[in-house]
């Protein structure tokens, strides 16, 4: 018989990145470090990266882009208080690890990614955990993805010069919105509410995202 070790290799640190990167800091949320401790994030990386997958840092994933650091996909997918009903759109699906976070902690996940490869290998990645709640797009998210309108929580992995309308416009009364907005080389983590009085704004912290490209986002540089 096989030992656990054998079986998954990287259990431990996974184990450890959640103790010493995710506990250590501000993330409580039960449901959310459970999760973190179980979805083989090595698996949404290259096999040169995976030595790595578990430091507390971003990953290069190709084509210029980069999965968050655990902590950041934590923070965030904590900053939208899912409780298991949730229909949530994620605008930058990359490699799709934060998408399966998502999927394991919500009903439905949209995610929208505008690099087709990136969404091609990030469907690869997804099927081969058997999630099956969730929807890869391909297009422009900044514009939102409005057949699948109103969601409970619409999560941006990649900077934005501002919140883009559309997805306020998207989100359900009591939805949240997180994304960073602000220069291309800093930005603040925000978070936004929508209540039946208007939309309320939380600035959560200091973060580097990619840039959001798109008809609301950057538009210049491709
Ligand atoms: N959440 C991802 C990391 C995303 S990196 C993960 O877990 O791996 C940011 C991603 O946003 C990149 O893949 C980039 O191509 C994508 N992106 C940038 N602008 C976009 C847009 N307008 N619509 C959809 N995806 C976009």
């Amino acid at each position: 018989m096989k030992s656990m070790q054998e079986i998954e290799p990287f259990a431990k640190a996974r184990k450890r990145m959640v103790e010493s990167q995710i506990k250590a800091r501000d993330v409580h949320d039960p449901r959310v470090l459970k999760v973190m401790e179980r979805v083989p994030r090595h698996l949404f990386v290259s096999e040169e990266m995976r030595p790595d997958a578990y430091e507390d840092h971003p990953l290069p994933i190709g084509f210029g882009q980069t999965i968050s650091q655990p902590y950041i996909v934590a923070l965030m997918t904590s900053l939208l208080d899912l409780k298991g009903s949730e229909k949530i759109l994620e605008i930058g699906t990359g490699c799709g690890y934060q998408a399966a976070i998502l999927a394991n902690l919500a009903a439905e996940v949209h995610t929208i990614e505008r690099i087709k490869n990136l969404a091609d290998s990030a469907g690869i990645n997804l099927a081969s955990l058997a999630l099956t709640n969730i929807h890869i797009h391909v297009g422009d998210g900044s514009l939102g993805w409005p057949e699948a309108a109103p969601y409970d929580g619409i999560l941006v992995t990649a900077a934005s010069p501002a919140v883009p309308a559309n997805l306020i416009e998207q989100l359900k009364t009591g939805g949240k919105l997180v994304i960073p907005v602000g220069e291309r080389w800093r930005q603040i983590l925000e978070l936004w509410t929508k209540t039946s009085q208007g939309i309320e704004k939380k600035e959560i912290l200091p973060v580097v995202f990619v840039p959001l490209r798109g008809k609301q986002g950057w538009q210049d540089a491709n």
